[in-house]
């Protein structure tokens, strides 16, 4: 028998989630939209509260501090983030890369625990202007000098990057190896020949911002190395999976369930021609599309979330889920707009918001194009074992 049920544990778990957003996080969504910042007393004040409850790092390992939530979990948490805006998320919540976890010896006192407790943020810089889908094709060198390594290069679309205090950073150790010659670096905010560029505004998904990072013969002794020498690439894909389950799948279902709920409010709500426009076939066959994809979205979503905390490597099925989420949202949210007509464009409604972060989750953390490479590459390589 296959048990879909969420055990009372978690649903407690999703209750104070959205007693926090809703009382917490709702009331300054406008504010951090406008500013297109948290402000850092705000964070702070975000932060602790969440900590209190227990809901800061739920993803992170117990061992480290963090709730240790499983995977499927933490796709549930997802869903209840999409309610909200990344930015108070990132805050309250904290946005802790995952392959901090391959910290050693005084680097776990440095970086990972600090990241876990809340007191410091971590940034992730892997892409470049010219190395984004191929990320192996980084141009960002760590050269060795003596027992330090001589970093020069740039970054750019760094999240996080203005309120960072560390970044783990890819660069080539050994250009003759390809992928494999690329490591991993903690590079401190201040550090000599190493400047946070301007931040890069985006479309939506304001308040979190993106910046360049720029590497001028920045020397780091060879302790700033996170992993082994060669294996950045590889620690930064094998995290990721985890990112593409819940901060895009999760999180995609999450942000289209807002904009379905949305959708049918205005439908009961908004009268044309003498009814609801919800009485209007074409308009309950948008609603019944929309609820459709959501709903398969969310079943691909846990299944591969499932698969992952039994320890399988559901890589394919990932892709699935990182190409099909970000589209279906793509798709909910162009509907939704549709829905709401004149308002739907107009920037009153919080619905052109939506519709704006909605876009980018088809582009980053490998964009749709690349995952459906990679899923049919699988196919031809392994037949229908890829399911
Ligand atoms: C809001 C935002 C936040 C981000 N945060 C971070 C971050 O924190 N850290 C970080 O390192 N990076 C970050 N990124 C970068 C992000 O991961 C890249 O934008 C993404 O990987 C795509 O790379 P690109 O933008 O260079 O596009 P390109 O790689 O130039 O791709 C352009 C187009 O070509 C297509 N394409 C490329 N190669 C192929 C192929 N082989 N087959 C078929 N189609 C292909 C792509 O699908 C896309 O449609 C962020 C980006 C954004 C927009």
């Amino acid at each position: 028998m296959i048990d879909f049920s969420i055990p009372s544990e978690t649903q407690m778990l999703l209750e104070s989630l959205r007693r926090f957003i809703k009382e917490e996080l709702a009331p300054h969504e406008a504010e951090v939209e406008e500013v297109q910042y948290v402000r850092p007393e705000l964070a702070r004040e975000l932060r602790d509260k969440a900590k209190n409850l227990g809901l800061f790092a739920m993803g992170m390992p117990a061992e480290v501090g963090g709730g240790g939530l499983s995977a499927v979990d933490m796709c549930l948490c997802e869903e209840e983030f999409g309610f909200t805006k990344d930015a108070l998320v990132r805050r309250a919540f904290g946005a802790i890369p995952g392959s901090l976890e391959n910290c050693v010896g005084d680097q776990r006192e440095k970086y990972l625990l600090p990241a876990v407790r809340g007191d410091i943020n971590v940034a992730l810089g892997m892409t470049e202007p010219n190395a984004g889908s191929d990320a192996a094709g980084i141009k960002t060198t760590a050269r060795r000098d003596g027992d330090d390594f001589i970093i020069n290069g740039s970054k750019h679309f760094i999240s996080d990057a203005d309120v960072a205090d560390a970044f783990i950073v890819t660069a080539v150790t050994d250009p003759s190896k390809g992928g494999k010659g690329i490591s991993a670096f903690l590079i401190d905010k201040g550090t000599p020949g190493f400047t946070v560029g301007r931040i890069q505004y985006m479309m939506g998904l304001r308040a979190t911002n993106h910046a360049e990072l720029v590497f001028e013969n920045v020397r780091l002794p060879k302790s700033q190395m996170l992993g082994p020498e060669g294996s950045g690439l590889f620690q930064a894909l094998s995290t990721i999976n985890k990112v593409r389950l819940g901060m895009v799948g999760g999180r995609s279902v999450g942000m289209a369930r807002k904009l379905l709920q949305m959708s049918i409010d205005y439908a009961n709500e908004r009268k044309q021609f003498g009814q609801p426009i919800g009485q209007f076939q074409m308009v309950q066959a948008m609603l019944a599309d929309m609820a459709t994809e959501i709903f398969a979205a969310r079943m691909m979503v846990l299944n591969a979330a499932w698969e992952t905390d039994q320890g399988f490597d559901p890589r394919e099925k990932v892709s699935m889920v990182k190409y099909y989420a970000s589209e279906m949202l793509g798709r909910v949210a162009d509907k939704a707009v549709q829905i709401f007509g004149g308002m739907g464009y107009c920037r009153e409604m919080p619905l052109e918001q939506l519709y704006r972060d909605a876009r980018v989750y088809r582009i980053f953390d490998g964009a749709s194009d690349i995952h459906r490479v990679v899923i049919a590459r699988s196919l031809l390589k392994n037949g229908r074992q890829a399911l």
